[in-house]
């Protein structure tokens, strides 16, 4: 088929959902709200803890709909689409609340409805849809691959592949592709080789001491339901931008691997998922990466912009021109803040509102309002000051996870310990300026032990406004009120 045949009965589909949504929407308003962010930013805590909010009541007081009892009730109905897993929310609200530990994370995609009779300001009693879709980031980050040819995702890996900390990390792979002759004959050990080490190179740098972020294709580091096929087994080769393969070589079937995965993985979930949303967030490990250091941070950067530039994508094409750019409010959230003490919340904030401000600028021209929050979904610690010689130190006190940490430090999971989180730099500028001195968050605690990747323990729950039981969190209101307060007024 010529492409360009292709490519409008791609657009044609599009455009045939957007209207079978949007009449929808009509009779029965309904937001379709992405819930994104790299593998362990904080998803699944994320929608569990919201939904549970809104069905019990939560303490949500800048979230105006709830707060001024215009919220009457909310319930699960089931989620539109038949094909997507239901997102596992008793399971994962049973792990939190009966055992106090954190839910197993995001791996697929994953869906669910939730339906909020409310009044209007005007008096009228309306219902408003909620579809919460919940999906890895590392799939986003593959939307920029519908642009590009094998040979030019080839030579940007490599060329990321060759910087900074990456380099070290990736000898293994780059010692295998000098062994490879693109033009010589398909060989398919010789595939399977580079796949997987491909594959060990960026779960490596996705390890918690690199903390890089930028890392397609994202199903090698999360597969959801298609691990182990063919369109997953290829790897970059050092190969012209401009040429082309000779048939039957080692080349070609890379090429024809990587097509397979861009078309058969890539472009239907842009299309059946991605393009359909309505309002989106983004959660970020941001303090994963500062503790990991500057080239964490560097790469984060990178990563979130060029996740916002997925937004792009979504606005260029032929359904947004017929209809609305679709996403019109996205919000970046930096999550675990309960991580800090609140003095650093704003700080927080300022650094990851520094790290989107370019992509913010561009987005804003074309319509979409952004915003970004430093929160906690699910609060594990509270904040006391702790006196150390003659300092009086704004700390956190939290439960550790029961276990050994990486510097030999053992918890019973039961003992709560309080420790000193640090400062945040006040200026995000000098944080990113080359040879910046900031080398990460310094969280001693009393003994002086390294607590930067520290895991607290769920909190139990509290009384809410009601009477109901709550989970204690921060900001997760003023996260409410952007993504959906318009849609309740
Ligand atoms: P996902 O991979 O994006 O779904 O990430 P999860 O939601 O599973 O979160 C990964 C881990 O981050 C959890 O197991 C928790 O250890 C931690 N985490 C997530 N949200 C919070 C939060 O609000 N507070 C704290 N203290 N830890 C959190």
């Amino acid at each position: 088929m010529p492409p360009g045949l292709s490519d409008l009965i791609e657009e044609t589909k599009l455009a045939a959902s957007a209207l079978l949504d949007y009449s929808g929407s009509l009779i029965n308003p309904t937001v379709r709200l992405g819930v994104t962010g790299l593998s362990r930013a904080g998803k699944t805590v994320f929608i569990t803890a919201l939904v549970h909010g809104l069905l019990r009541g939560g303490r949500f007081p800048v979230f105006e709909a709830l707060s001024s009892g215009r919220i009457g009730s909310t319930r699960l109905e089931p989620q539109p689409d038949d094909t997507i897993p239901r997102f596992d929310y008793e399971n994962h609200l049973a792990a939190l609340i009966e055992e106090r530990r954190w839910p197993a994370s995001t791996v697929d995609i994953s869906e669910l409805r939730l339906v909020i009779d409310y009044q209007r300001r005007s008096g009228a009693m309306r219902t408003l849809t909620l579809d919460i879709s919940d999906y890895p980031g590392e799939w986003l980050l593959d939307l920029p691959l519908l642009d590009k040819n094998y040979e030019q995702w080839s030579a940007e890996s490599l060329a990321l592949s060759r910087e900074g900390p990456r380099k070290r990390i990736a000898a293994d792979w780059h010692a295998h592709l000098a062994t490879l002759t693109p033009t010589g004959p398909a060989d398919e050990q010789a595939t399977l080789t580079a796949a997987k080490l491909f594959t060990a190179y960026l779960k490596a740098c996705r390890d918690e001491q690199y903390a890089m972020s930028l890392l397609p294709p994202g199903r090698f580091l999360l597969p959801g339901s298609v691990a182990g096929s063919p369109a997953l087994t290829f790897a970059p080769l050092d190969v012209p931008v401009d040429g082309s393969a000779p048939s039957g070589s080692l080349w070609a079937m890379m090429q024809r691997r990587y097509d397979a995965y861009v078309s058969a993985l890539v472009r239907p979930f842009f299309r059946d998922h991605f393009a359909r949303l309505d309002r989106q967030i983004v959660l970020v490990d941001a303090l994963g990466a500062l503790n990991a250091g500057p080239d964490a941070l560097h790469d984060l950067q990178a990563a979130l912009n060029a996740i916002h530039d997925c937004f792009r994508v979504g606005q260029r094409s032929f359904l947004s021109a017929l209809f609305r750019p679709r996403i019109d409010r996205i919000l970046f959230a930096a999550t675990k803040a309960d991580h800090l003490h609140h003095l650093n919340h704003d700080r927080m904030e300022a650094i990851v509102a520094h790290m989107v401000r370019q992509a913010t600028e561009r987005s804003q021209s074309a319509g979409a309002a952004i915003d970004v929050v430093a929160l906690a979904a699910i609060r594990a610690t509270r904040e006391a000051r702790v006196q150390r010689g003659r300092e009086d130190l704004p700390s956190i006190i939290g439960t550790p996870a029961a276990g050994e940490t990486s510097n030999g430090t053992v918890f019973d999971g039961k003992t709560e310990v309080a420790t000193f989180p640090g400062d945040l730099p006040d200026d995000p500028a000098a944080l990113f300026a080359p040879g910046s001195a900031f080398k990460g968050l310094s969280h001693t605690g009393h003994d002086d032990a390294d607590y930067r990747f520290l895991r607290f323990r769920p909190p139990p729950l509290e009384r809410g406004p009601d009477g109901e039981p709550a989970f204690p969190h921060i900001r997760m209101d003023r996260a409410l009120q952007f993504l959906i307060g318009d849609k309740l007024e």
